[in-house]
């Protein structure tokens, strides 16, 4: 019974509230979509311009897709994930991150043997995370995955791309590169006892995060944003004394290839990366500014992944390396005045005819179809638009239109304003003229329907 009141009340609330969007997951609109666009657009080229080439995977994946790469232990499948039983008792996983689909696709479309393979693809993400300025539930990163070469000039590539990248954006703020090694597996064997020793000594002033890192990927706790972690991990043992020398050499070409190129970076023996799946190079890229959250600082990381096939159940063991930036996080820095948005359309107004209906404004068919005629002249040379009535009246023959000045006052409030408008009335019609009214000026000239077109860009 009470769950039959319940039900009912449910639908009295769904049928009076306003519907809400999901917590952390946000609407684009407007210049937001401008500059999503154009961040994606600048990324896309510079992925091309290294010789990258476009995928797209499905946002939802079998579960063990990411919990075979990411590690089950790590934040992202611990912690974030959205996963659910779907009708046919499958795990499903929302794509958190692109790296592990990307790696899926190669394994899926039989590329494991056509060596090297460089893709680029960019989507939304989501995470259960505490949501913040420039942390969302639905967010969209750009990134790449370079597949096939373990050459460490390939490392110095794909950090030059993103720097390419994210200087192309006019942002506010100082980029700067951390840069580090994860080592070989043998240095990392190494230096993860000598951490586990370590925290163990300082295991009561660890979070409770980091206390379950501990028994499972100690090198994590170097991770941890928790204050009292940083705090122990300030004098944790340094991975460069555990270093092997081949992954010392290694990274040393890396270092001397960046500043060749003269991109600039900070070595940082604590970044860490989140993932599982990481080793030898690894890097993210912050940006000092008071627009972005205090930990949200970081808008584009990256690292190498040798091996990641193998742990989806690919053939061979595939070197790897990538990177992935937050849009969100670089939109947050990019201000509107510096977003490019398209040409807007030139709006063709019609005066409403107040003689047809005393006290109403009213437009007969016969101005219509003459505004949309002049409409369709423009558009032959740049995008325009009839300004239509907001509200018609029930019969398809006449409509309630607005003055004028509501209606210059609305398609001028638009960003960028059109450079200028187009107005008819029964007048212009008569005459087959439309009156050009210049924005900055305010300026109206009369141009007759031919010559409508070599009016439009003066
Ligand atoms: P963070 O340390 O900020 O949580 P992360 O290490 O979890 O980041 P990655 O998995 O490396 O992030 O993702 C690459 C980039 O994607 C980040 O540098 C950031 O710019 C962006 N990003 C990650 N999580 C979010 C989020 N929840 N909302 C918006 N952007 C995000
Ligand atoms: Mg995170």
């Amino acid at each position: 019974m009470s769950c039959i009141r319940c039900i009912r009340n449910l639908r009295r609330s769904y049928s009076t509230q306003p519907p809400r969007p999901v917590r952390g997951m946000s609407d684009r609109l407007g210049v937001a979509e401008y500059k999503h666009r154009h961040i994606l657009s600048r990324a896309e080229a510079a992925a091309e311009s290294y010789g990258f080439e476009p995928i797209h995977t499905p946002i939802l994946e079998y579960s063990s897709v990411y919990e075979r790469s990411l590690g089950a232990d790590s934040d992202v499948v611990g912690k974030e994930i959205y996963k659910f039983l779907d009708s046919s008792q499958q795990w499903m996983t929302m794509r958190p991150e692109g790296t592990a689909g990307v790696a899926r696709a190669l394994i899926t479309n039989k590329l494991e043997g056509l060596m090297p393979q460089k893709f680029y693809y960019s989507g939304p993400m989501f995470r259960h995370e505490r949501p913040q300025k420039g942390r969302l539930r639905q967010f969209e990163q750009f990134g790449v995955e370079a597949f096939g070469t373990s050459h460490p000039a390939v490392d110095i590539e794909c950090i030059s791309m993103a720097w390419q990248f994210l200087n192309s954006l006019d942002i506010d703020g100082d980029l700067s590169i951390r840069l580090n090694t994860l080592g070989d597996k043998e240095s990392r064997v190494e230096y993860r006892s000598a951490l586990l020793q370590y925290f163990t000594e300082s295991k009561s002033r660890l979070s409770e995060d980091s206390l379950r890192r501990l028994n499972t990927n100690p090198m994590r706790i170097l991770d941890s944003k928790d204050e009292a972690d940083i705090a122990v991990a300030k004098d944790a043992p340094m991975y460069v004394d555990y270093l092997s020398s081949a992954s010392r050499e290694r990274f040393d070409f890396i270092k001397l290839g960046l500043d060749e190129h003269q991109i600039p970076y900070t070595l940082d023996d604590r970044l860490v990366r989140g993932l599982d799946y990481y080793q030898h190079t690894v890097w993210e890229v912050s940006c000092a500014s008071d627009l972005l959250g205090r930990s949200q600082a970081t808008v584009l990381a990256g690292g190498r992944y040798d091996g990641l096939t193998t742990a989806l159940g690919g053939s061979r063991s595939l070197p790897g390396i990538g990177w992935a930036a937050g849009i969100e996080r670089l939109a947050l820095l990019l201000p509107d005045c510096r977003t490019p948005v398209p040409q807007s359309a030139i709006p063709v107004l019609i005066v409403p005819d107040r003689s047809l209906e005393p006290g109403s404004r009213v437009v007969g068919d016969c101005l219509y179809r003459y505004a949309l005629s002049v409409a369709s002249v423009v558009r032959k040379q740049r995008s325009a638009h009839v300004v239509h009535a907001p509200v018609h009246s029930s019969g398809s023959q006449s409509a309630m239109h607005p003055p004028l000045s509501k209606q210059l006052a609305s398609v001028l409030s638009k960003t960028p304003a059109p450079p200028y408008v187009l107005i008819v009335g029964s007048n212009e019609m008569g005459q087959r003229q439309v009156i050009k009214r210049d924005t900055a000026t305010q300026m109206q000239t009369v141009v007759d329907y031919g010559q409508i077109s070599s009016h439009l860009d003066s």
